[in-house]
């Protein structure tokens, strides 16, 4: 309740920043850390670039590499359970390859992402709300890769070519993607896994694909009012994002070229999209990739949505930690 009324004071736009530990290579390489958590507390971190002035950036929270899983849910749960009151929300996560967006979103079975502990908790709230509210879950896992939708859980051999379509009533929809009904978190799991393993499917490194095509869980909640009967549907989205980090020359021809080409296109447009929102902007570009098109129903009006920052405190990432922390502070 309380944090409904910060959110409205403030918008619906939250940034969390999120630094990871220095690996176990790069310790051992000696590298050094280029962030400072001073004051972190008040949602601050500072780049320390040698040489030169300490540079701050602020958001809504700052996560150091001591944070744990638990401690980033605790924040995330109030935004992400607002979608059983009628809320859509989406949540991203943005940052170069290897500053833990996948740890954050999917995590491991020993340290579960948000993905997982957001299923659970709806679960959990609905049994204690059982008397008074009836809730249908059900889970949606795709991928956009070169500005294509691919259906993971589409097991049949049909590769069909998934559109975007808008509705009479307005809203968008794809036609013919599977909304796999979900009872228990048991369940869940059971689809995500069938989502990995279609990922995995023609390509010949599982990371690296995945790290250059944005992974979309979308949750759809029908809900009922036992007292009043009242019925809503509403969308939560799970965004891990492709990296964002730029193109060494090297690898600037061919297929990763286009690839290169089609995720700077799609995070730029995400970018304009949220900061035309924050900004409330009366024009709000969605058109201009297949991200926001498909997730504009879900952006802005009364919805939520929360940007996690991933960065890294080593200093051979340091200037693309600044290019993060300057894309996350426009959307701010
Ligand atoms: P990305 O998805 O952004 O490419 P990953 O989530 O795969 O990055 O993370 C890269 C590596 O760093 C993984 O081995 C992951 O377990 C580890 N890692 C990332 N964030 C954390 C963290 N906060 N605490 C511990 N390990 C982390
Ligand atoms: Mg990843």
């Amino acid at each position: 309740k309380l944090f409904n009324q910060v959110q409205e004071a403030k918008g619906n736009i939250r940034v969390f920043c999120r630094c990871r530990p220095l690996s176990k290579a790069e310790t051992l390489a000696g590298c050094s850390m280029v962030v400072d958590f001073d004051t972190a507390k008040d949602g601050e971190l500072g780049i320390q670039n040698s040489g030169s002035t300490k540079k701050t950036f602020k958001f809504d929270r700052v996560y150091t590499p001591k944070d744990d899983q638990v401690d980033v849910f605790a924040d995330t749960s109030p935004m992400v359970t607002s979608v059983l009151d009628g809320y859509n929300v989406c949540i991203f996560a943005y940052g170069q390859t290897g500053t833990g967006k996948t740890f954050t979103m999917e995590g491991t079975v020993a340290e579960r992402g948000v993905n997982y502990r957001t299923l659970e908790e709806l679960f959990k709230i609905s049994r204690e709300r059982s008397e008074t509210s009836k809730y249908n879950i059900s889970v949606s896992v795709l991928e956009v890769y070169n500005e294509q939708i691919r259906d993971l859980l589409d097991t049949s051999s049909s590769s069909k070519k998934l559109e975007i379509k808008q509705a009479p009533e307005g809203f968008h929809h794809i036609p013919g993607l599977v909304e796999a009904e979900v009872k228990n978190i048991d369940q869940v799991w059971a689809v995500l896994q069938t989502g990995s393993s279609a990922r995995a499917v023609g390509s010949n490194n599982v990371n690296e694909h995945s790290s250059r095509s944005h992974c979309i869980l979308c949750v759809t909640v029908k809900a009922e009012n036992l007292i009043n009967g009242e019925r809503t549907k509403s969308k939560l989205w799970l965004v891990d994002l492709a990296g964002s980090e730029r193109l060494g020359k090297t690898d600037a021809q061919g297929d990763r070229l286009k690839e290169a080409q089609n995720i700077n296109k799609s995070l730029s447009a995400l970018g304009d999209v949220i900061s035309a929102l924050a900004n409330k902007s009366g024009h709000i570009p969605f058109r201009n990739s297949k991200l926001t098109h498909l997730l504009q129903d879900s952006l802005g009006g009364d919805s939520k949505t929360l940007m996690f920052v991933q960065i890294s405190p080593s200093e051979k990432d340091l200037s693309e930690t600044l290019s993060s922390l300057n894309f996350a502070t426009r959307v701010r």
